[in-house]
């Protein structure tokens, strides 16, 4: 990465009242790594530096706003593509333990490589599996502290797939662009309908873009019924609400 990328990331974590720098390094790998993932797969549409850094690094560390991912936690990334938000997550919170799930197994190959070459493989631990199936699995349902989600689904495709994994009183952290209030509304229904509830939600401009994006919080509030997530592809293809 040339200096204005890193320059452009430290900007962007300072706006976030984070400092990345003794992480430098690591990003600069991560960023290598997706180039080269990129030119052997479709791992990203993003490709030009600043794209990276702005768009996959900066917008990843916003997941943190609030104070929502401090401590010791479990946390699913669902969905997890190329390790985001799970990478950048994981290089600013050494505490956080991260488990990157995604139905590609490529994706997730790219993952558990990327975290050896990082250090990370003692705390970021991929999973290859659908959250329809995961989710009535008794090692992963209602097991975890935090579900974060970055461009999967919509609010009330999400808190089916997410709160059955989470233990009572965890957060699903839903990082959405500018959310409409009709999906918002469906969220709040779909969230009370899995055993949870929309506590916070969080608008704010991306760093140095400003592009819209929310922060929605849900917290798991009872165990969430049996028949929840329903059969592989129902909650995308007929949302709770
Ligand atoms: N979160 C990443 C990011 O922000 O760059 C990737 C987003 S990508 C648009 C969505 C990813 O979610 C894809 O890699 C897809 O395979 C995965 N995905 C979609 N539905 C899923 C499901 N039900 N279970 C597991 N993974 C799913």
């Amino acid at each position: 990465m040339n200096s204005s990328s890193l320059e452009l990331l430290q900007r962007g974590a300072e706006e976030l009242g984070l400092d990345v720098t003794a992480q430098f390094p690591a990003f600069e790998r991560l960023f290598e790594l997706l180039q080269e993932g990129n030119s052997r797969m479709n791992l990203t549409a993003l490709k030009t530096e600043e794209d990276i850094v702005l768009k996959h690094f900066v917008d990843s560390l916003t997941c943190l706003r609030g104070g929502y991912l401090e401590g010791g936690l479990s946390v699913v990334d669902l969905g997890t593509g190329a390790g985001f938000p799970t990478f950048p997550l994981a290089l600013a919170r050494p505490e956080l333990v991260f488990i990157p799930v995604d139905s590609t197994r490529k994706k997730i190959d790219f993952v558990r490589e990327t975290a050896a070459q990082l250090g990370l493989q003692e705390r970021v631990m991929p999973v290859v599996g659908r959250a329809e199936a995961l989710g009535h699995l008794s090692e992963h349902r209602e097991r975890y502290d935090r579900v974060v989600v970055r461009a999967v689904a919509s609010l009330p495709v999400l808190a089916e797939l997410a709160l059955p994994l989470l233990r009572e009183g965890g957060l699903l952290v839903a990082q959405k662009g500018d959310i409409s209030a009709d999906e918002l509304n469906a969220g709040r229904r779909a969230a009370g309908e899995v055993g949870g509830k929309v506590q916070v939600v969080d608008p704010f401009g991306l760093p140095i873009l400003g592009d819209a994006r929310t922060l929605v919080i849900i917290e798991k509030l009872k165990p969430t019924s049996p028949k929840y997530p329903r059969r592989e592809g129902v909650p995308t293809a007929q949302p709770l609400f």
